[in-house]
């Protein structure tokens, strides 16, 4: 394992996108377990006012991943060595293609009713034979939540991606986790509306350019009140080198 970087009391695994990849590629292929988060600048602050999710993430969590250009600057700023962002939506991608090549079973769990076949539909256009044993939409009662893990369980599924949003995906991944039976657990917030193209992602040079936060805010604007939390996340890191010194 790799050091890991403490950002507002969260441990970072500096990892790139090639070595997460590879890890739990090999690792779902020998039958270990990963439970695994890309922690974005929002996360992070999630956790600052929630004791129990920031305890999941450092005592549950196998991987979590610096997803966001907010937190690799955060890495990087508090003395850190973060090579580069591993963003939830690319990982998601990039797991399915392993999955296709290596015949991996994979099951979506999440999104609004329709849209994870919708997902599973462009996967196998994108990536012939991806097979996905299993859909299931995000919208669920606690009295349906026991059949939903035997349905997961029963399709053979090794990679459950879950989409729910943070941090109701972790909780609800990590309060399962005993019984689930695929290897690998990932929340991956609203990737299935991305990959069924009902959410369009910014153009890469603006994701290069660190702005696609500012994408997101143009197109869906009702997400501003959650956006405020990246400002606060740069005021947090900041505070906290300033008491470090
Ligand atoms: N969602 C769900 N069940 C819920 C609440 C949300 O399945 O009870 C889904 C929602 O349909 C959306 C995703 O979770 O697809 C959350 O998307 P968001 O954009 O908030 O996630 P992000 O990518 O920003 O983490």
């Amino acid at each position: 394992m790799k050091e890991t970087a403490n950002i507002l009391g969260v441990a970072v695994h500096p990892y790139t996108m090639d070595e997460a990849v590879a890890k739990l590629t090999k690792d779902t292929l020998a039958a270990r377990r990963n439970f695994v988060v890309t922690a974005n600048a929002e996360i992070i602050m999630m956790a600052q006012q929630d004791a129990a999710y920031k305890r999941l993430l450092l005592d549950e969590a196998d991987l979590v991943l610096p997803d966001g250009a907010g937190t690799v600057w955060a890495g990087n700023y508090l003395g850190y060595s973060i090579p580069e962002r591993v963003a939830g939506y690319d990982l998601y991608l990039r797991l399915l293609k392993e999955a296709a090549d290596e015949k991996i079973p994979v099951y979506f769990f999440g999104g609004k009713p329709g849209i994870a076949e919708e997902a599973a539909e462009e996967g196998r256009r994108r990536w012939p034979g991806l097979s996905v044993a299993g859909c299931r939409n995000g919208y669920f009662s606690p009295e349906e939540e026991p059949g939903i893990v035997e349905d997961i369980n029963r399709s053979g599924a090794a990679m459950l991606f879950a989409a729910l949003g943070a941090p109701k995906q972790e909780k609800w991944l990590c309060r399962y986790a005993q019984s689930l039976a695929p290897y690998l657990l990932m929340g991956i917030g609203g990737s299935f509306d991305v990959l069924a193209g009902k959410v369009q992602r910014a153009p890469k040079w603006m994701q290069d350019a660190r702005l696609e936060w500012f994408y997101r805010l143009v197109k869906q604007p009702s997400r501003f009140g959650r956006m405020l939390a990246l400002p606060k996340f740069v005021m947090a890191v900041r505070r906290e080198k300033s008491e470090k010194k």
